[in-house]
């Protein structure tokens, strides 16, 4: 019997818009210094004062989904961080994060905090965005999302100055995000010195993790790497 092609409609729901796929080291969170996969989906629904991904809002080109895990495996790392742009913002990113984890991936997901993650698959971990004021995204912030949160996820606050900081000390506090997962504070790498931020964290003694963001200091956020 001839093999039937796939219709229209199966096709289109495995596919995802996708900037760009490339090998690199993370640079960020627990899994920093790791080489990694990245999988950049277009697309965001924010517009971050400090954002450095703006060439993810759009372009990008369809991929289906059996071809970026097949672009994954060439790459031949076990660690792939599912990124954007905001990747929930592509519904059919759940599957895709499923898939990557079936395939026996150390996943991780880099999300702005301003969708739902109730849907992401477990066994991935989530790096959850708290946008600050400085962010001009404090707006955006969808707080029952913290309540979804488990020892495998990570909180993130990019801070822009002293009233970034004293505000997300106080979030920090309110929720007890400590309890909840790992919570890292990082300096707006233009708006934030990094040694003043240290200073902070350490004077107030906050159990938060402080973090640089190894990629740009190794190579000054030159694209793909
Ligand atoms: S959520 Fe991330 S990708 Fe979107 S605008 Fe903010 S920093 Fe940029």
């Amino acid at each position: 019997m001839a093999a039937v092609a796939p219709g229209p409609a199966v096709a289109a729901a495995d596919r995802l818009r996708i900037t760009e796929i490339f090998l690199s080291l993370q640079g960020e969170a627990r899994d920093a210094g790791w080489p990694t996969v990245f999988v950049r989906l277009t697309g965001c629904p924010l517009r971050c004062t400090y954002c450095d991904t703006a060439y993810a809002f759009h372009g990008g080109e369809w991929r289906e989904i059996d071809a970026i895990l097949a672009e994954v495996a060439r790459h031949g790392v076990r660690h792939v961080c599912v990124t954007g742009g905001e990747p929930l913002a592509q519904k059919r990113c759940l599957a895709l994060l499923s898939r990557l984890c079936d395939a026996g991936y150390r996943v991780s997901l880099e999300t702005s905090g301003a969708i739902d993650i109730a849907g992401v698959d477990p066994r991935v971990s989530r790096v959850l965005d708290i946008k600050t004021p400085g962010s001009g995204e404090l707006a955006r912030n969808r707080w029952e999302n913290l309540a979804l949160l488990t020892p495998h996820d990570q909180v993130k606050f990019v801070l822009c100055g002293r009233t970034d900081y004293e505000w997300a000390r106080e979030v920090l506090h309110r929720h007890a995000l400590h309890a909840r997962c790992e919570v890292l504070f990082s300096p707006s790498k233009s708006e934030l010195a990094a040694t003043e931020l240290a200073d902070w964290i350490v004077a107030d003694r906050l159990p938060v993790r402080f973090q640089l963001q190894l990629h740009k200091l190794l190579w000054n956020d030159e694209p793909g790497r």
